[in-house]
């Protein structure tokens, strides 16, 4: 679980490291090691309230443990805290950055993307938003109503008018409903979610895309959580087809921080065409805009950045490569077939009722109970108890209107129900899964 042998991993990569710097003269940090430990010490201890994130029966929020390789990686790039804000500050990371973003931006089929990485989806999806507010000031943004609530907040801090678009009853966003926006002919650039945070529905990029035949307006690709299950070769059709049109928007956010491997503090925004790179501009003396030069604090909202996070993926990306059928996708597969197989299970059993099919490796189940209430009040309930027997889960908030036909034969007494859900997002759920059912089982209240 904690393996401590990483660290012999990176005492030979600090052995390296320090082999570059041999011809200055030596120093050494004034450490009090005693010190030191004692305040460890209590951390260590303050650490231990926390959910086992990197534990199978960790099956709730989208938390999936870092690689080994990001996190030696990660540490080890510590001794020289690069910053790529400049490459005065990160030369090296720098330009592991720039290899990153052409990796992640092939993996969608873009040769020659602008991009960078970011702390996180948050920041990735307020630049894309922020450069479509510039393309297109004073028109709205549309995203689905099961899109991520930072959309909404983004384009609030942007001053950029939102409206929400409502969904199927598969949780993608009603192309007829986009079509009924378009036509009133005040919409800059839709949101097409890539794997909504909450159900996991990969929104019908395909027929969005037909939408910029009769309309005009730029699309973003919001695929912090799904946008690796491109690799993935065992897709259902029409997600498939969702994905295969990912090389024609705008722009895209990726978040290495969630299937990506990679600690927290990573995320990432794409842009199909570079030149977007001129609405940065600043008053800096270097104007590079061009992908082939890009200097990375002239492209991004954010100033200082951990180098750490360009060295950890790097190296991830360098031992597991973007490739259908490698090692990467191959362990990407095995998230969608545990979710597959948790709902096929929860299908088969009479206490609890999945919602649709997972695309991605989201499941998101009701307990059974006579009425909406007693339903969330139960899936309450089995959360807690969960949680006391060591499986711990997330739980969503669902309208009744959206739960359609999946409330049969149950009395509608309330506006909304509490749902569970389980984000199967490690390659060890799928072996774990009838464990899971069974610590559900038991935990019923
Ligand atoms: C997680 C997520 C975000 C927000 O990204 P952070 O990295 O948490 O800031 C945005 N959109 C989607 C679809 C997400 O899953």
């Amino acid at each position: 679980m904690i393996n401590k042998n990483e660290i012999e991993l990176l005492r030979g990569a600090l052995d390296k490291l320090e082999s570059g710097f041999t011809d200055l003269p030596d120093f050494r940090p004034d450490v009090d090691e005693k010190a030191l430990a004692a305040v460890l010490d209590e951390v260590a201890t303050r650490m231990q309230d926390n959910y086992p994130y990197y534990h199978p029966q960790y099956a709730g929020q989208m938390l999936k443990p870092p690689h080994p390789i990001a996190r030696i990686a990660y540490a080890m790039s510590l001794w020289i805290n690069p910053n790529n804000h400049a490459l005065d500050g990160g030369r090296a990371s720098s330009a592991m950055e720039k290899e990153c973003i052409s990796d992640l931006g092939a993996m969608f089929g873009w040769e020659n993307p602008l991009g960078h990485l970011t702390g996180g989806g948050t920041m990735a999806n307020l630049e894309a938003l922020w450069v479509a507010g510039k393309l297109h000031p004073g028109k709205r943004v549309l995203a689905s109503e099961q899109a991520h609530y930072t959309h909404k907040r983004i384009s609030e801090v942007l001053k950029i008018p939102f409206s929400p678009v409502s969904v199927t009853a598969d949780g993608r966003m009603d192309v007829a409903d986009i079509e009924r926006q378009l036509d009133k002919g005040d919409v800059g650039v839709v949101v097409a979610t890539m794997g909504n945070t909450g159900l996991g529905a990969v929104d019908p990029l395909a027929d969005i895309l037909k939408l910029q035949e009769r309309y005009e307006f730029r699309i973003h690709a919001d695929a912090a959580y799904g946008g690796y299950f491109t690799l993935c070769d065992d897709l259902n059709a029409d997600t498939r087809r969702a994905y295969d049109s990912l090389s024609q928007v705008d722009s895209i956010v990726i978040d290495p921080h969630k299937h990506g491997l990679q600690p927290y503090g990573c995320g990432c925004i794409l842009y199909q065409d570079p030149s977007v790179g001129s609405l940065y501009q600043h008053d800096s003396p270097y104007t590079y805009f061009s992908s082939a030069e890009l200097h990375l604090g002239e492209i991004s909202l954010e100033c200082s950045r951990a180098g750490a996070s360009a060295v950890a993926l790097w190296a991830t990306q360098k031992l597991l490569p973007l490739r259908t059928g490698g090692e990467f996708a191959s362990r990407l597969s095995l998230s969608l077939k545990a979710a597959r197989q948790l709902h096929r299970r929860l299908a088969d059993n009479e206490s609890f009722t999945p919602l649709m099919a997972p695309e991605l490796d989201i499941v998101v189940y009701r307990v059974n109970a006579d009425d909406t209430k007693a339903a969330s009040a139960a899936a309450h309930k089995l959360f807690e108890r969960a949680a006391q027997n060591g499986l711990h889960l997330a739980m969503i908030e669902l309208s009744t209107e959206l739960l359609g036909h999946y409330l049969e034969d149950v009395e509608i007494n309330s506006k909304t129900v509490t749902c569970l859900r389980s984000v199967m997002m490690k390659p060890e759920h799928d072996d774990w899964c009838e464990r899971i059912v069974e610590l559900l089982e038991r935990s019923l209240p």
